[in-house]
């Protein structure tokens, strides 16, 4: 089956960042096949499946670096609340359940593909029926099962956790859509000996792993109090730094922590997650000194609860945002830079710039559409300013992924929203209720 998009103005986001004003994509069985301008167009498009981008802007699908797809229910709960994570979060999850989290992962991936993003960096529990939601929704994810110091609702203890996420790795090794991930929830919410299993257990098998690294002021003190390192000196010593690392947040870092970062001996990346980082008032990572010495970045949204959307707009926008005024430059991070940041860099934090991330001949069709025709996309000087700064989620016409098309006409293919909702809805109920019983004991307060 092959698909040929025509009159789209390409963003092909390759090393040169070369562009087609008025460019052609075929699309053969999951693969870009052939791309240029459409004055080279010499195909015979009779049998072929034929979208007309009327002059919309085409690019790599978007990278969600870091994520948790589980927490829909938790979206607009507590948002201005101190210390939410422990008065909220920790309590709630006690009731997640298998079937809520893949109705939660399902609708996510819904607003996912939805908003032109291709592939999500996950970390949750129940994590296997996570990856079955990934195949269901026909979506790219890597998908980590997370590992704490704690009873948790999918296991008693981290040792549990470990023995849990090993089979889990084994059963979708080699998968074409589904990585599977370890994810240590934190630095500070697991034991020494708990971190040297994952560590082993991720150069034996090559998972990548995901973990909250310098985030919270006090896991900086507990670090410090308990070891006597700064979070990435601790990471170091654990030999985490010689593994394929995404570290989520990094807000807190080091110039000496950059620099260890920068000499990692395996692939460690940040996913820089500035709209959760300025909600929470946590505060800017140092992306540019990070970048400068050489640290793979992406862009991640983090949790529904704390994003709260899941859209890659509203991260570019605001990155630039707080990135240019933390800078007190109004130069720094260039439109283009970010469009670079939420799709190729995210690719290569991945491990899979070769395949996806760009628009060329021979990687993965994993596409997005973006039309140009809504009110707030004219005129456009500048396409990747009208992408960070104009464009929203509601502009994205159509997704593509592994050359399936996912979403067409600002809706879903193979899906419906609304079924995807409802489902959601009714595995909520006992979430409702514990959520009541909390509000209710604040109340008492
Ligand atoms: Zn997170």
């Amino acid at each position: 089956m092959a698909t040929l998009i025509k009159n789209a103005h390409i963003l092909t986001m390759d090393d040169q960042l070369t562009e087609y004003e008025c460019g052609f994509l075929l699309i053969e069985d999951s693969q870009i096949k052939m791309i240029g301008e459409m004055s080279k167009l010499a195909v015979d498009s009779e049998s072929m499946e034929v979208v007309d981008a009327k002059g919309g802007l085409l690019l790599p699908g978007f990278i969600n670096l870091h994520t948790h797809l589980g927490m829909i229910p938790f979206r607009s709960l507590g948002d201005d609340t101190p210390d939410r994570l422990r008065r909220f979060l920790f309590p709630l999850e006690q009731v997640m359940t298998p079937e809520l989290v893949a109705a939660s992962s399902e609708y996510a991936m819904a607003e996912l593909m939805l908003s032109g993003t291709t592939t999500f960096s996950d970390m949750y529990y129940f994590e296997d029926v996570v990856a079955k939601s990934c195949e269901k929704m026909k979506m790219r994810g890597f998908v980590g099962q997370t590992i704490i110091d704690m009873t948790t609702c999918d296991y008693r203890t981290a040792a549990e956790a470990i023995e849990g996420c090993r089979e889990f790795i084994n059963g979708w090794q080699n998968h074409e859509l589904v990585t599977p991930m370890i994810a240590p929830h934190a630095t500070n919410t697991n034991r020494v000996e708990d971190f040297k299993s994952i560590v082993a257990l991720s150069l034996e098998t090559g998972a990548p792993i995901m973990m909250h690294v310098s985030e919270m002021d006090y896991e900086l003190t507990e670090i410090k109090e308990a070891y006597g390192f700064s979070p990435v000196e601790f990471l170091n010593e654990l030999g985490f730094l010689d593994c394929h690392l995404i570290m989520a947040h990094g807000i807190l870092l080091s110039d000496s922590e950059i620099e260890l970062l920068s000499n990692a001996r395996g692939l460690v990346s940040v996913a820089h997650c500035i709209g959760a980082n300025t909600k929470s008032a946590k505060g800017v990572a140092p992306i540019k000194s990070l970048l400068e010495k050489g640290v793979c970045v992406g862009l991640g949204t983090d949790g529904p609860s704390s994003g709260n959307t899941l859209d890659m707009f509203t991260q570019m926008r605001m990155m630039a945002n707080f990135q240019k005024t933390h800078l007190r430059d109004r130069s720094a991070f260039p439109a283009k830079e970010i469009v670079k940041l939420a799709t190729y860099g995210g690719a290569k934090a991945l491990g899979l710039d070769g395949k996806i991330g760009s628009l060329e001949v021979g990687k993965q069709a994993d596409i997005t559409l973006i039309e140009t025709n809504s009110v707030n996309m004219f005129p456009i000087f500048d396409s990747y300013s009208a992408i960070v700064y104009s464009a929203n989620a509601s502009n994205v016409e159509s997704t593509w992924i592994n050359g399936v098309q996912v979403v067409s006409n600002h809706e879903l293919v193979e899906q419906n929203l609304k079924t995807l909702r409802e489902g959601l809805d009714s595995c909520m109920v006992e979430f409702r209720e514990e959520v009541s019983k909390i509000n209710k004991t604040e109340a008492d307060i």
